[in-house]
């Protein structure tokens, strides 16, 4: 049996992430370093919600710069990394879902990419969230894909656990580990049911009260951590990196299982 893959939830954060230098983006490059170069990246983005779930299959998907208001610079941004139809192909049998030729990469896939594979030379495939179901869905949804991990190809959830923008400190946006107290709550309580491997119960996180509410206010940039938990197989080992707040309601936190 060939190995297996390990796979990451990257906590994407700013825009801006995709042009600094700073212990975030050192970070994405390190874990990428620690794994063996993928033949192929699929990134679950939670900047690509849709009706249904999609898979990008062109052979050259554009870089979309999906934001506003943010430097010239970012826009000038070309990540130029090719698609993989074969492998889109392979997923839309495993999942059942639809191939899209509109789409490409979104800033959730390549402004972590950018600086994990910076040659842009690894094909990359983004699946899309289906906004309909809810996490238990796919948490479930999300084993389907397990099999590529042992082809070598890396699979990516990209987003944040706590990330509610619209209670975010712009003054406090580089301050590492400013975190207001609900989102310190909910930052050590989904660890600590991380590493213990008890998923299923922040499946229901609309449950678990007022912190949960205000961490995650809408489903998007949470689902992408539940696909990579939901492809945890027994007796892999689980890490948590990049574990800072900033901005008060925002965390980098990520994991690498495997
Ligand atoms: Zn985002």
């Amino acid at each position: 049996m060939n190995k297996k893959m390990p796979i990451l939830f990257v906590g994407h954060g700013s825009p801006m992430n995709a042009i600094e230098d700073n212990v975030f983006t050192q970070n994405f490059k390190l874990i990428a370093d620690g794994v063996e170069k993928p033949k192929a990246i699929i990134c679950i983005s939670a900047h690509w919600v849709t009706e249904g779930t999609k898979i990008t299959a062109m052979e050259n998907p554009k870089t979309i710069h999906d934001f506003y208001g943010f430097p010239r610079e970012l826009y000038d941004i070309e990540y130029n990394a090719k698609g993989d139809v074969e492998l889109a192909k392979e997923i839309q049998r495993l999942l059942g879902a639809s191939l899209d030729l509109e789409w490409g990469l979104d800033h959730g896939a390549w402004s972590i990419l950018r600086h994990m594979y910076p040659k842009a030379d690894i094909p990359v495939v983004q699946i899309s969230i289906d906004y309909r179901r809810d996490s238990s869905y796919h948490y479930h949804f999300a084993k389907k894909l397990s099999a590529l991990r042992e082809k070598g190809v890396l699979i990516i959830g990209s987003g944040n656990i706590v990330h509610n923008l619209g209670m975010i400190d712009f003054e406090n946006i580089e301050t590492y580990n400013f975190g207001f107290d609900w989102a310190e709550r909910v930052q050590k309580i989904v660890n600590e049911k991380i590493i213990n491997g008890d998923f299923e119960s922040f499946l229901d996180y609309k449950k678990l009260g007022q912190d949960f509410a205000l961490a995650i206010p809408t489903p998007e940039h949470f689902l992408p951590l539940i696909y990579i938990l939901g492809l945890k197989e027994k007796n892999e080992k689980i890490k948590i990196w990049n574990d800072i707040l900033v901005g008060g309601s925002l965390s980098m936190t990520s994991v690498k299982i495997g």
